[in-house]
């Protein structure tokens, strides 16, 4: 079986994080900090903060803007449920809003009708790696938080994304851009002092006044692995574009609608949309033995039992798209029988 996805791990990463367990220090932070201060300076962001997922950071920047009950957020339905639980982690209400056609990314039509006085943050996932349109979202005075937990690297305009909003989180869980061993995420911003406020939050042991903490501090190992990892994005990244290439040249004419070739995305998924046939090209696909997926399992509004003719965008990708393996390590051989096991699966199905 070929697998959806695999993270890229290779002896430079095991051996970095050897060091670390060799030196004795596991949650002592100074590997953490020089993660935290690598990816600030790759993306062009003055202050960092690892966790231990991208969930926590995504938690923990709502709380640094004062997000509770009474406030709103807007999010895309088309995306994981981590969004909505930091959401409810803080007790505000999500505003579940359609997707655009073309991209999968947060609709900005959608977004204009949900507006309201309680709008307090959107939030802006940077889906499969394609870049969403953030300036027309930067237009309201209502701050943004840039969810990059797919998009590692990715550019707009030329400009890393992650430094458009008032604050934007990754992801460093198994099989995203990059891994630091399983788990992680951080959280970052122009604005130090959103950041030490944060920092404040998680630094939880022997403090002389009490409010909530919250220990989602990422582990020396993990920030070691990671910084590796880092080092080798360039490369990762290279090799992502070339197999997505590698498909729109191979199945253009495979009768799929193929995903946008645009500057700046990173091809963190491979997604095609098959006339609504999702489930039973995944099926074949399975059969010859090529994990094939559909790229969010179940979008929000259905968690939420919302009226699905309010999200005929979403439903579309939901009953269309499906994900074909993509990751650094893919080989060509691979990537090769992939192309012809779709093409039969046309052929078959479309
Ligand atoms: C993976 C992911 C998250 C959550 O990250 P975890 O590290 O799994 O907690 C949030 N948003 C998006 C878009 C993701 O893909």
């Amino acid at each position: 079986m070929i697998r959806h996805s695999k993270p890229a791990i290779d002896k430079k990463d095991i051996q970095a994080t050897i060091k670390v367990f060799n030196s004795g220090l596991l949650s002592s932070s100074t590997v953490v900090r020089r993660l935290e201060l690598s990816m600030a300076k790759f993306l062009g962001i003055k202050a960092a903060l690892a966790t231990n997922s991208g969930t926590s950071a995504l938690h923990l920047a709502l709380i640094s803007l004062g997000l509770g009950r009474k406030d709103e957020v807007i999010i895309p339905s088309y995306v994981c449920t981590a969004v909505l639980n930091a959401i409810n982690y803080v007790g505000a209400k999500p505003v579940v809003c359609d997707i655009e056609q073309d991209s999968f990314n947060l609709s900005h039509d959608a977004v204009k009708k949900n507006i309201s006085k309680k709008t307090a943050v959107i939030i802006l996932p940077h889906m499969f790696g394609l870049p969403a349109s953030i300036g027309q979202f930067l237009e309201y005075d209502i701050p943004i938080i840039e969810d990059c937990a797919q998009a590692l690297g990715a550019t707009y305009k030329g400009k890393m994304v992650g430094s458009f909003g008032n604050l934007s989180i990754f992801s460093f869980y198994a099989t995203k851009v990059i891994t630091t061993l399983g788990y992680g995420g951080m959280v970052l911003s122009d604005s130090k002092k959103l950041i030490t406020k944060i920092r404040n939050l998680i630094d939880y042991d022997e403090r002389k006044d009490y409010i909530i903490r919250y220990n989602y501090n990422m582990s020396e190992p993990q920030a070691a692995f990671g910084l590796s990892q880092l080092d080798k994005l360039p490369e990762f990244i290279e090799k992502r574009i070339k197999i997505a290439g590698f498909y729109n040249e191979n199945l253009y004419d495979a009768g799929l609608e193929l995903p946008l070739f645009e500057d700046g995305a990173i091809f963190y998924r491979y997604v095609v949309c098959t006339k609504g046939k999702a489930d039973k090209f995944i099926k074949k696909l399975n059969v010859l033995g090529i994990e094939a997926k559909k790229p969010v399992f179940k979008p929000l509004h259905r968690y939420l039992g919302l009226n699905k003719k309010n999200f005929p965008t979403t439903e579309y990708a939901f009953n269309s798209a499906v994900s074909l393996p993509i990751y650094p390590s893919l080989r060509a051989e691979e990537a090769n029988f992939i192309v012809r096991s779709v093409k039969k699966t046309c052929e078959n199905l479309l």
